[in-house]
């Protein structure tokens, strides 16, 4: 058996430790008989399961007694229709654009009330965070919404915007438990967790009880409706019980871990490794504005496409793979979630290197 570095956007690495874990139980989980794929969700073990990764999260996350957690289907992408779904009293709604997801979500909203952009940077390919100090903010906007981690382009809030008592929704999905977050700021968190968690199939919302009611848009879906979720635990038909499990799986490895303070000192130990770099090389650049970078998707490009396609295909050969920035922006593009180890970075630097030594 050989494992790669595993550089991919998503679905990304996971823990080896879980995945072996994983693998022991595959066939009789604790003297059930069964795998976890093969029980009801309704049984006694299952149950344990899914409160037990719940609990889990809560701890990690400092979730308060006021926030419900919910494990549902459809990813994240089903959430940019449920968001307005379940939170456009008054059809109107901020977003803040600063990449492809943000726009998706927005674009989105619009076939349900109507979506006002408040900031973008699709000026200068969402290569930076817009300053979201003072916007201007309508008293009748129902939230504010934003992409925390720009996936595809490497941004990152360093600052949540300044919402003038309006609601904050946040997508996480790709920085979901990589440092700690105050939980308080937000009527609603939510991601995908196939990029820093577990398998796809899974996506998490954290919403603020008060937030939760019958008061939906008419024609909400039952199934979209966060009421039906957290009235039933999340049980209300099948979830996704394996990526549950896996889910659960990962929490308890980040409590080993130390944390999200520890995991964020580590998060940002890897990703200065790859900064630095990025910032003396004299054939790689990131792309991104300094103060705006991400800690856990890294773009870069050397300039000359049929370079960067050299570079994709000899640290594919030799290891380090899924470097390919995304189809829409060219380049190349390291993920380096929770999973990745520190080790993984020192060689993938390491081999730019070498590659920027033979390429000169
Ligand atoms: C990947 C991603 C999505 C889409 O997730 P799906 O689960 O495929 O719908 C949405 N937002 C962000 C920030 C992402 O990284």
């Amino acid at each position: 058996m050989s494992r790669v570095y595993n550089f991919s956007a998503g679905p990304a690495v996971l823990p080896e430790e879980v995945l072996k874990e994983a693998a022991d139980e595959m066939l009789d989980y604790k003297g059930s008989g069964m795998s976890v794929m093969e029980m009801s969700h309704r049984s006694k073990v299952y149950d344990e399961i899914i409160k037990d990764a719940e609990k889990d999260l809560r701890d990690l996350m400092n979730i308060p007694d006021n926030y419900k957690v919910l494990f549902l289907q459809g990813g994240a992408s089903q959430q940019f229709a449920a968001v307005p779904m379940n939170l456009m009293k008054n059809k109107k709604a901020g977003y803040i654009i600063t990449g492809q997801w943000a726009k998706k979500a927005f674009q989105e909203a619009k076939l349900y009330g109507e979506a006002v952009e408040l900031a973008s940077s699709a000026d200068e390919t969402f290569s930076y965070i817009p300053d979201c100090s003072n916007l201007d903010i309508a008293d009748d906007l129902d939230y504010v919404y934003i992409c925390e981690n720009n996936t595809i382009y490497g941004t990152k809030y360093k600052t949540l915007p300044d919402t003038k008592g309006k609601l904050l929704v946040s997508d996480v999905s790709s920085c979901f438990l990589s440092e700690p977050v105050d939980v308080t700021k937000y009527g609603v968190i939510y991601g995908g967790v196939q990029k820093n968690i577990g398998p796809a199939g899974v996506v998490i919302v954290i919403v603020r009880e008060d937030l939760i009611s019958d008061d939906v848009l008419p024609g909400t879906p039952t199934m979209l409706k966060w009421k039906t979720q957290a009235d039933n635990d999340s049980l209300y038909n099948t979830p996704p019980c394996y990526g549950i499990y896996i889910c659960g799986k990962v929490f308890k490895w980040l409590k080993k871990m130390g944390g999200l303070e520890a995991m964020k000192k580590h998060n940002e130990e890897k990703a200065k490794i790859l900064y630095d770099y990025l910032d003396e090389s004299s054939l790689f650049k990131g792309t991104v504005r300094k103060e705006d970078r991400s800690l856990m998707n890294v773009p870069f490009v050397t300039g000359n496409e049929e370079l960067d396609a050299k570079f994709v295909k000899e640290a594919t050969a030799a290891g380090f793979v899924n470097l390919k920035g995304h189809r829409t922006v060219g380049g190349m593009r390291a993920s380096i979630y929770n999973a990745m180890p520190k080790e993984g970075v020192e060689k993938l630097v390491e081999f730019m290197k070498k590659f920027e030594e033979e390429n000169k």
